[in-house]
């Protein structure tokens, strides 16, 4: 069978952790000196970038699939949806055409995002558009409060097939296409078997699955190279590295040697092992 064309991916909560643990060594304590250049179509809110300057970079964090750069009485948010890149580079080096913002640290060098396709924004804002913004979120999945109690009372709460709800940044954080289904399959739930038709025991499995894929995805991008590390889901998802059924349509599946098949959940291209994922009653 024809490979597929590799598709774009987001990167979801293992890539953008891994950015943020590359970027916060290298800015946190340094000063925003000046803005160097800024893409107004990349802004969003309603204060300027010129808020930064001045300010010092007090933590650098991850929510949910947003890069949080704190300094202290405003935040920076980042979105890199698709192509985006945040990286340290030397003033010196050329900028690439596709730079959207840079920032001057000073000692001769700038933060920069890329963003060859434009889709993602950065934002300067206050503590309670900071916390709007969080409170937008559900809940992260590799945070002690992410119990099987937390997860479980949700779960109750909804309705449809799984795939979508894991989809859903309410539900949980920082799950993506890539890693919906990964944890589908890992823990032998169809992307289409109804969310409240899951027996107790398996969505205490897939509670599970859930933190342990996206623990073992961090675990893993730890010590790749700085260039992977700061490149966006496209280029980090083209790594793919212990990647089970995502994008591996036709290839034989790891635990029973299946055809992997890709069907289509609700627009999105997703990835299952037709046996280890039993269909869902409806269709059976
Ligand atoms: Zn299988």
């Amino acid at each position: 069978m024809q490979a597929r064309p590799q598709g774009k991916s987001m990167p979801e909560l293992p890539e953008v952790a891994h950015i943020v643990s590359h970027l916060a060594p290298r800015i946190v304590g340094r000063k925003i000196g000046r803005v160097v250049l800024a893409d107004p179509g990349l802004a969003r809110g309603a204060e300027s970038i010129e808020a930064a300057v001045g300010a010092r970079i007090v933590e650098v964090r991850r929510r949910a699939k947003l890069i949080i750069i704190d300094l202290g009485r405003r935040a920076l948010v980042f979105h890199l949806k698709l192509t985006g890149k945040l990286w340290v580079k030397s003033a010196r080096e050329a900028r690439s055409p596709f730079t959207r913002l840079a920032l001057d640290l000073g000692r001769g060098e700038e933060l920069r995002l890329e963003d060859m396709r434009r889709l993602g924004w950065y934002r300067v804002v206050g503590p309670e558009d900071l916390r709007a913004i969080e409170d937008a979120h559900g809940p992260e999945p590799l945070e002690p409060g992410y119990t099987f109690d937390a997860f479980e009372g949700r779960r109750r709460k909804r309705r449809g097939a799984v795939k979508p709800v894991l989809l859903d940044p309410k539900f949980v954080s920082g799950i993506g296409n890539i890693y919906a289904d990964e944890i589908l399959f890992e823990a032998r739930i169809h992307p289409l078997e109804p969310i409240q038709g899951i027996s107790p025991a398996r969505a205490r499995k897939l509670h599970a699955t859930i933190v342990s894929v996206l623990a073992s995805a961090v675990a893993a991008r730890r010590g790749e190279p700085d260039q992977e590390r700061v490149g966006s889901g496209s280029r980090t998802a083209s790594k793919r590295h212990a990647l089970a059924v995502f994008q591996r349509t036709g290839e034989p599946c790891p635990r029973c040697a299946a055809k992997i098949l890709r069907i289509v959940v609700r627009g999105r291209g997703t990835h299952l092992c037709p046996t280890c994922q039993n269909a869902p009653p409806e269709s059976r």
